[in-house]
């Protein structure tokens, strides 16, 4: 799988911290209930990839779901990848950041959750950044999508 983001890991030990690289790079997971973002509920702004940049999940997307990490019922289209991870003998469907590959979390899907996928995403704080301000650079509503640098 690659990525357009394709920082070596010494690059990324350059610009990310010891458990944000743990996280991101080594699929790492932080403790439940510990993230920044568990108990935030902004009534507006996009989540971001701690690693790149790129924007991932709205703040309408995120909702309460007592699991002990944020939790997001849907992602900006397209931002994020699935993949299965079939690591300590269960399959479970591992989400990355399409942008740079950086592990995110992991998806659950009907878990009865009032929601408008049914779909549970849940994402460690350390691979999120938050930015207030929803910069309209989401690749949505003017019909343009992203600029050619071809
Ligand atoms: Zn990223």
């Amino acid at each position: 799988m690659s990525y357009p983001d394709q920082r070596t890991n010494d690059e990324w030990r350059a610009v990310l911290n010891k458990e944000q690289f743990r996280i991101l790079r080594e699929k790492g997971t932080e403790p439940p209930g510990s993230g920044t973002y568990d108990k935030h509920y902004p009534s507006e702004g996009v989540y971001g990839c701690a690693g790149c940049g790129a924007p991932l999940y709205k703040a309408n997307h995120k909702f309460k779901s007592g699991c002990g990490w944020p939790a997001y019922y849907d992602s900006i289209p397209g931002a994020v990848t699935r993949h299965e991870d079939r690591s300590f003998g269960i399959s479970r469907t591992e989400i990355v950041c399409s942008n740079c590959g950086g592990h995110l979390g992991h998806v659950f899907k009907g878990e009865g959750f009032d929601t408008p996928t049914d779909e549970r995403h849940c994402v460690n704080s350390v691979s999120l950044t938050f930015s207030p301000q929803d910069k309209r650079s989401t690749g949505e509503g003017d019909g343009k999508g992203k600029e050619s640098k071809a």
